[in-house]
Formats: C-alpha cells, sequence, structure tokens
C-alpha cells in the first residue's frame, strides 16, 4: 500500500496509508480529539472528516474552538438540518439551494401555501429532534446520470435543473443527514448531535425567484441565525432588538429628519431637521478639509458619454449610470449624457487646465460631489443604500514618492474625525495587486510599500487581502464599529495609476520631462447620507448636541410668559445656538414628552417665577431632574456646549 506523508502545524510529519480520512488521522492522535474534531484544513482546503487524503499534504484538524470554521459549519448543517425538517413536515414540498449568509443561513423551498410564523415554530422544533437523534453525516461522490436519475425519481425538478447547469466533468457529491440527502459539495459536520440545540433561530419568510431570475418561478426562503452556543445568539438578537429601536428610518420620521417617496426611489427628501444636521456635518469637514491642505472644487451632474468612455465607466459602469438625453438645438441626433457616478473623471478635467509643474504637487482637490447610481430596488435601505448622494470625496494628485506621507496624512485626518464623531474603534483592510492589473511591478511594489508603511506608523493590526486591490491600484478600507457593534465600512483609499493615463493627466518634473501623476481616491465618510444614517442608529437619535437640529427648545409653562419665551430665544439664536419656542396652549409635561420624542437635547421650561427672577428651568434629555440658572449664565453655557468638537466657532 503507498503512503503518504502529513505535516501538522507544529511541523511534525507522520506517514498514512494513501486514502486516509482526516478522521482516521485525527483518530491516530488522540480518540478524544477525534470525537471533538469537526473538520480538518488539508493544503488550505477547508476538508471534510470523511473525505481521503491522496498526497503529501499538510494537515490541520479543526474543533469547535476554530470560530470561523466552526461557525461555517454549523450554519451549513443547520441549512441542512432545517431543509430536512421541512420535508419530514410537509414531504410535498420541493427543495433548491441553502447557503450559509451573514450570522446564519437560508433555504429556498418550492411550496403552494405560505410559510406562517406557526410553521418556523413546529420546523425548529423538528430540527431539535433531528439533533437530538444524532445522525450521522455521510458523503458520496456519484457520477452525473445516476444523480439526474434519482432525482427525477424523487420528483425535485430544480435539483435536476441544479446539475445539469454543472461543467461534465465535476464529480457531484452526495450528502446525508440521517435518511436525508441533499447535493452538496460540502464539508459538513460529523453528526447532527454537533450543532448546538439552543443557539439558533428561524427568523423570518420572505419570496425569492429561483435563481434570482424574476421570470422564473417565485420561491419561499427561510433565514435562520445560528451560533456556536445559547449566549451569542442572545447577544445577536439582542444587538437586533437594539438595531431595529435605532432604526434610522423610524427616527427620521419622530425627528422629522427626511422622507423617501415613490417618485424619487432612493433619493432623499431633507427637511428642514435632517438638512441642518447634514448642514453641520458638512461645515465640520469642510473646515477639517481646508485645513489638511485640500481645495474645494465643484464639478458638473451632467456630464457628455464622450468622457465617460474616455474614462472607461462607459464600457464597464454603463447599467449603473443614469441616462440623460437631450435635443440639442440644430443637432441631427440626440447627445447623450449621463449623471455622473462618480467625481474622479471630473476632478482630472480640473487638474488638466493649465501646465502643471512638480511644484503644485501634491494637489488635493475635494468636492462635497453628488453622485447618482443606478441600484436594483431590491437592494435599497433608507439612507444606507440610495441612488443619489453627496461624497465627502477628494482625489490627490502626486508623485510616487508622495504617496506614504499622503496615505499617512490620511490616516490621521480620518482618525480624527471618526473619534470626533464618537467612533473610536477601526479596522483597517490593505487590498493588495490583482491577477489583472495595469501598472508595471515597480510601481505596484512601490505603492503596497507606501500604503503599508503609512498603516505601520499608527497600528500594527491591520488585515491584508492579498488579489483583492483594484485593477488600478492597492487601496486601504476603513471599517468603523457602532454602538452596537455593527460594522460599517466607511473610509476608503485607492492609488490609481490608470486613469491618469487614460485622461491625459501629466505634470512637468523636475528633470524638465513630463510624467504620469498618481492619483489617490479618498473618502472619509463615504457619502454623506449612508454616514448620517451610521449617526443616527449610533447615537439612537440623540446625536451631539453640535449636531442636533434644533438644540434647545424653549416653551411656556402659562401664556403669560410667552414674551420671556420670544426673549430666550432671541438670546440663545444670538449666541449662534439653533433654538424654537413653544407657546403653545398645551401643559408643559406633553411638550416636555413631544420634544423628547424628537430627541431635542434641552428644554428649558420658563414659568411666571422664571420671568420674575429672569432664570430658566433647564431639562436635559433622558434626565428627569432639572436646574434653574440665570439666563445669561444659562446661555454662555449650552454656546460652550454647541462648539463643535473641531474647536472652530459655529459660522
Ligand atoms: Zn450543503
Ligand atoms: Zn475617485
Amino acid at each position: 500500500m503507498t503512503q503518504i506523508s502529513l505535516t501538522f502545524p507544529d511541523g511534525n510529519k507522520r506517514d498514512y496509508a494513501k486514502g486516509v480520512t482526516a478522521a482516521e488521522v485525527a483518530q491516530s492522535i488522540a480518540p478524544s480529539l477525534a470525537k471533538a474534531a469537526i473538520s480538518a484544513c488539508v493544503d488550505g482546503r477547508h476538508w471534510d472528516l470523511q473525505w481521503p487524503i491522496e498526497a503529501d499534504s499538510q494537515i490541520a484538524i479543526y474543533t469547535m474552538k476554530d470560530d470561523a470554521q466552526a461557525l461555517e459549519l454549523i450554519r451549513h448543517d443547520f441549512a441542512h438540518v432545517m431543509a430536512r425538517a421541512v420535508q419530514k413536515l410537509w414531504p410535498e414540498v420541493k427543495v433548491t439551494i441553502g447557503p450559509v449568509v451573514e450570522n446564519g443561513w437560508y433555504y429556498d423551498f418550492d411550496r403552494e401555501e405560505p410559510f406562517t410564523p406557526e410553521d418556523l415554530g413546529a420546523i425548529e422544533k423538528e430540527m431539535r429532534a433531528i439533533i437530538a437523534e444524532r445522525d450521522p453525516v455521510k458523503t458520496e461522490v456519484w457520477d452525473r446520470s445516476r444523480a439526474i436519475a434519482h432525482y427525477v425519481a424523487k420528483n425535485e425538478p430544480f435539483k435536476v435543473e441544479l446539475i445539469e447547469a454543472i461543467p461534465g466533468d465535476e464529480p457531484l457529491r452526495m450528502y446525508w443527514h440521517g435518511h436525508w440527502q441533499d447535493l452538496c459539495r460540502g464539508p459538513h459536520l460529523q453528526h447532527t448531535g454537533q450543532l448546538p440545540a439552543d443557539a439558533f433561530k428561524l427568523m423570518s419568510v420572505a419570496g425569492a425567484y429561483w435563481r434570482g431570475d424574476h421570470t422564473k418561478k417565485q420561491l419561499q426562503r427561510i433565514y435562520g441565525v445560528g451560533f456556536k452556543n445559547r449566549d451569542d445568539l442572545k447577544a445577536h438578537l439582542t444587538m437586533l432588538e437594539e438595531a431595529a429601536k435605532r432604526d434610522h428610518r423610524k427616527l427620521g420620521r419622530e425627528m422629522e429628519l427626511f422622507h423617501m417617496q415613490e417618485e424619487a426611489p432612493g433619493m432623499v427628501f431633507w427637511h428642514p431637521n435632517g438638512w441642518t444636521v447634514y448642514s453641520a456635518l458638512q461645515d465640520y469637514m469642510r473646515r477639517r478639509l481646508d485645513r489638511a491642505g485640500y481645495k474645494e472644487i465643484k464639478t458638473p451632474q451632467v456630464v457628455d458619454r464622450v468622457l465617460w468612455e474616455r474614462s472607461g465607466h462607459w464600457e464597464a459602469y454603463r447599467e449603473n449610470m443614469f441616462i440623460v438625453e437631450v435635443d440639442e438645438e440644430g443637432a441631427k441626433e440626440k447627445r447623450i449624457n449621463a449623471l455622473k457616478p462618480m467625481n474622479c473623471p471630473c476632478h482630472v478635467q480640473v487638474y488638466n487646465q493649465g501646465l502643471k509643474s512638480y511644484r503644485d504637487l501634491p494637489l488635493r482637490l475635494a468636492e462635497f460631489g453628488s453622485c447618482h447610481r443606478y441600484e436594483s430596488s431590491g437592494s435599497m435601505h433608507g439612507l444606507m443604500r440610495v441612488r443619489g448622494f453627496v461624497q465627502d470625496d477628494a482625489h490627490i494628485f502626486c508623485t510616487e514618492d508622495q504617496i506614504e506621507a499622503e496615505c499617512a496624512g490620511f490616516i490621521d485626518l480620518l482618525s480624527s474625525v471618526y473619534a470626533d464623531l464618537g467612533f473610536t474603534k477601526f479596522d483597517i483592510k490593505l487590498s493588495t495587486r490583482p491577477e489583472v492589473r495595469v501598472g508595471s511591478d515597480e510601481i505596484w511594489d512601490k505603492a503596497e510599500a507606501a500604503l503599508e508603511s503609512a498603516v505601520r506608523k499608527v497600528r500594527n493590526d491591520y488585515v491584508i487581502d492579498p488579489g483583492e486591490g483594484a485593477f488600478y491600484g492597492p487601496k486601504l478600507d476603513f471599517k468603523l464599529t457602532d454602538a452596537i457593534g455593527r460594522e460599517w465600512q466607511c473610509g476608503t483609499f485607492q492609488a490609481d495609476f490608470n486613469l491618469p493615463v487614460r485622461l491625459g493627466a501629466e505634470y512637468v518634473g523636475e528633470d524638465g520631462a513630463k510624467h504620469r501623476p498618481v492619483m489617490l481616491h479618498r473618502a472619509i465618510l463615504g457619502s454623506f447620507e449612508r454616514f448620517l444614517g451610521i449617526l443616527i442608529e449610533n447615537y439612537a437619535g440623540k446625536l451631539p448636541f453640535w449636531l442636533a437640529p434644533r438644540q434647545v427648545v424653549v416653551a411656556s409653562i402659562v401664556s403669560d410668559a410667552d414674551d420671556y419665551v420670544h426673549e430666550v430665544v432671541a438670546a440663545l439664536r444670538d449666541a449662534g445656538l439653533r433654538a424654537e419656542a413653544d407657546t403653545r396652549n398645551e401643559k408643559i409635561n406633553y411638550k416636555v414628552r413631544e420634544h423628547s420624542v424628537g430627541k431635542v437635547p434641552v428644554i428649558l421650561a420658563v414659568g411666571m417665577k422664571e420671568v420674575a427672577e429672569r432664570t430658566v428651568s433647564i431639562r436635559r434629555l433622558g434626565e428627569t431632574r432639572t436646574e434653574t440658572a440665570g439666563l445669561a449664565e444659562a446661555v454662555a453655557a449650552l454656546a460652550g456646549d454647541a462648539t463643535p468638537p473641531d474647536g472652530l466657532a459655529r459660522k
């Protein structure tokens, strides 16, 4: 019998019979490991314990301690167990596919009757029964004709269609969870008993077209979430509850920030309160960019397709662009324009005006750039995913030698902005050269090293994603963590060796010859719309005082105090505060409740006692106690609190 040599993570090598399974390898190390094993890693590939190993390899055995692999297997096995439970309860239901997704899985079923919430409860119960049976997972490789005949006989037309779509030479793997069988690439756990029976929940049912094609049959998709243990599941469900309470669409209504409507899908109608927050954030960003040496510009919304053809967007990005056709005077044909989906080509047009020398570099051109991109209606979500948005965009034109310093300066600015806005934790990912790319290896070496060295100056815990850079250059992605632990990718920094060539950007070097500048695309917030959605949810609507749309409401307790209310409002406005009067003939408790729902941070209640003493009674959002202060003193203190975090006075 032929022997193969397996190398373990500690460097030890052992010989095994060719075709040994990973389960047998685990058993040869220790019976306890064989029992705890969930899968293996063979030459970097996630490997089922039952698969044979045919050649010399590196091997590691995974257990539930290996988080990423454990969660992937748990969720994948849950998908199979759920499908088995559904067919046990309703044998006529046809099965299709069931992949792992973030935090869980889904499975699409063909069933005439809709699944009800009661049905989900029954499926969960059946799943627990299957887990309790500790049914072994089995796998076999079948040839195609056998697999097709099998599914034709079982009347599973979707599976037949799936198999027919798989290229001819690929082996078909079958898996069994107990007697229940599914077509699947694997890997899977050893038996259903390895699933945590108390760490999953079926969440919802939604319609989904077969193969995502709306001309095909509509199926029912059941979503589930699954974790390693009950505590992790509970933490996830608590986070979801908290997220629902903070939903920016709900808070947007309660705080009268914005609305959206059918006639402009994915576009935002900002109301006075929302636009106030938007403008305060934009003013803040403008000051930060100005201090960091950026020059602000503004470029057109509607640009002829000729420029998009030159930039390459017409070919690569056409289906996401809004097209504007115009009958020009005297022209035989319509002129075809596009609403800009990004600002970069227009910024090169500004750069290209007039001869540039090395002394002009780095040139940092910033624009609060209004962009439009066609997103499918299903992918849109409140402010988080829209069709019309404004980027805090900028492009830095520089020499290859300047990339590192520009990158370091950018990371400094980004960290400071995030901290000012309440986000102290963020992750950095560096994506390096993909196989298909433009630019020489020398310039890629230089740019990747520049980005990495800039990152290292601020931290040593960053992730490298090899091969995931854009075809035109390496990039950094910045993902921040919000108050309830959710991650949002906001900032980006991308080197580009391509667009300056395509659009003919040049500078005259010290040597008197013409050179190509490098173009750095960068954004800190990403888009104002989405970032405001994140801010609203992060703060559950209780925005920092300097960003609050209405900072102070002065409410009368009795109508005889109305004149004084207006005097107080005027004093607050003179001090630069956003203040409003509420002299409606309502009880003060009613007014306080209403403004609390609207998340007004400070309410000044004014009655005859305050009029007589020229004081105000201060009530802060979320607090029940009030404090009394003299008018001038209160105004000065509130004006101090309203100073933006960059320390500069408001306009
Ligand atoms: Zn599977
Ligand atoms: Zn750009």
